[in-house]
């Protein structure tokens, strides 16, 4: 059966390239009807935090991306992962090494010197522990090959190969005892019956390490893709200017995770010229063969645009369910907060197929929801300032009692009520509409005029007309 994880470390924010290999993750293991499995690499207790961890997990589940079992964390493990260390040392696949922090560093001096990258000159590997200084600290190395290749078969990448000389002993076990990331991400993988790694291509190196951690113990080595990062549009890497933001944002700048999830699909991975993809669709296409090998480019606009299209096809209430999601972040500037008043959410409700036309994130949804929510009197903005002179607000004045007199109160009857004044007035429509619209929303722009007078209802629309006619 197929299993596959994915492995952060809980350094940071879910960051936008790490959320894609969860999702090639996730998407191959449920194409093939496998197991995913969400473990957090926190060896590194320095870096890693609950602040990082909590981003991760709210980051997969906003994203919809779900895990089987519960969360693994690698640090609970550091007893196996030593003992697996000890089991190498017994086996002679590993050594103890006692050079110390200043051979190291003139190790690393002499390399830069020599203008070669600097690696373990494996000083130890023969040499008899009796001679270290009684109680000496010692680190655990792997007795790498020094002949030879060691050979990665990359989903992604094909046949990469590394000559083992240039490959140093890499420590296992560290002097206080805690495992390497490279000596925990093997043992995990194998004891948790990974089948299937698919991570960033920066991992590559590490493949061939691991790999040679897997031939000392015996091993079968996992199948490997490694994929090419995200880059700018650009070209040139990952930048916070490009994109490189937490999942997070993109939730705070009003991206629904169904259009994240599709962007991010895309992003190294194609199906012919396919753009739009359901789960479903993403699930049964999804293969590590049309994984790219060039660095795919982050391309806001492109993001946004499917944002939009997702917007347009969501439900109504989902909308304003997301919108409320975003209040905490965002009413208080708009003087709104969750959960909205029960009236006021039918009235968003209502007035989403008008507004859900234009909108490319739920931000500006909102914000052209704005006519819905705003207290009397508007705040005009500059545009309908601008537009609200003298003359158009004498035109208000002489709309009113029409509008006034309606018997019935609906976006027919108002249109109906509306063109008859203005022809009879002998002015064009927009004459009397563009006013209508700047005193009804404080904006130039809006959904239809005549289904704002019908959405807002008789008493707010003449409320609102009064306030600016003149
Ligand atoms: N913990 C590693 C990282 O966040 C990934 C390890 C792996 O996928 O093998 O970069």
């Amino acid at each position: 059966p197929v299993v596959t994880r994915f492995a952060p470390s809980p350094t940071g924010y879910l960051h936008i390239g790490g959320a894609r290999t969860a999702l090639f993750n996730w998407l191959y293991a449920r194409h093939h009807g496998g197991r995913m499995l969400l473990r957090i690499e926190d060896t590194d207790r320095e870096r890693s935090t609950q602040g990082a961890i909590d981003a991760i997990i709210e980051g997969m589940r906003w994203l919809g991306l779900d895990w089987d079992g519960e969360v693994i964390f690698q640090y609970a493990r550091a007893e196996r992962h030593r003992e697996v260390a000890e089991s190498l040392l017994a086996s002679g696949n590993a050594y103890r090494c006692y050079a110390t922090a200043e051979e190291l560093a003139e190790m690393r001096e002499r390399a830069r010197a020599e203008g070669r990258p600097s690696r373990y000159d494996g000083r130890w590997r023969d040499r008899d522990p009796a001679e270290a200084p009684a109680g000496a600290p010692y680190v655990i190395r792997l007795r790498a090959p020094t002949e030879g290749e060691t050979v990665v078969e990359d989903a992604v990448q094909g046949r990469v190969t590394w000559a083992n000389r240039d490959l140093d002993d890499l420590v296992l076990l560290r002097s206080d005892g805690t495992p390497t990331y490279m000596l925990a991400v093997v043992v995990d993988d194998h004891d948790m019956g990974v089948t299937q790694i698919i991570r960033g291509d920066d991992h590559l190196t590490n493949a061939a390490r691991q790999t040679q951690i897997y031939r000392a113990l015996g091993w079968e080595v996992p199948a490997m893709a490694h994929i090419p990062l995200i880059h700018g549009a650009d070209g040139a890497k990952l930048s916070k200017r490009h994109g490189a933001l937490g999942v997070d944002a993109y939730r705070d700048l009003g991206y629904l995770p169904s259009a994240l999830r599709n962007y991010l699909v895309r992003l190294g991975w194609s199906h012919g010229d396919q753009e739009v993809f359901s789960t479903d669709e993403m699930v049964s296409a999804f293969d590590l063969k049309a994984i790219g090998r060039s660095p795919a480019r982050f391309d806001f606009a492109k993001l946004e645009n499917l944002n939009g299209l997702y917007i347009r096809g969501a439900a109504d209430a989902d909308l304003v369910a997301g919108i409320e999601a975003m209040l905490p972040t965002i009413g208080a500037a708009r003087g709104l907060s969750a959960p909205l008043p029960e009236l006021l959410r039918e009235t968003f409700i209502a007035a989403m197929p008008g507004l859900k036309e234009r909108a490319k994130t739920l931000i500006e949804l909102l914000d052209s929801a704005y006519y819905l929510y705003a207290a009397r009197p508007l705040a005009l903005d500059e545009k309908a300032k601008g537009l609200l002179g003298e003359e158009a607000r004498a035109r208000l004045a002489e709309v009113l009692p029409v509008l006034e007199a309606l018997p019935e109160w609906n976006a027919a009857a108002t249109e109906a009520a509306v063109r008859h004044f203005a022809e009879s007035s002998g002015v064009k429509l927009g004459q009397v509409a563009q006013p209508l619209r700047a005193a009804l929303t404080g904006r130039t722009t809006s959904p239809p005029l005549f289904d704002v007078l019908a959405v807002l209802g008789r008493n707010e629309s003449l409320a609102r007309l009064r306030d600016q006619a003149a």
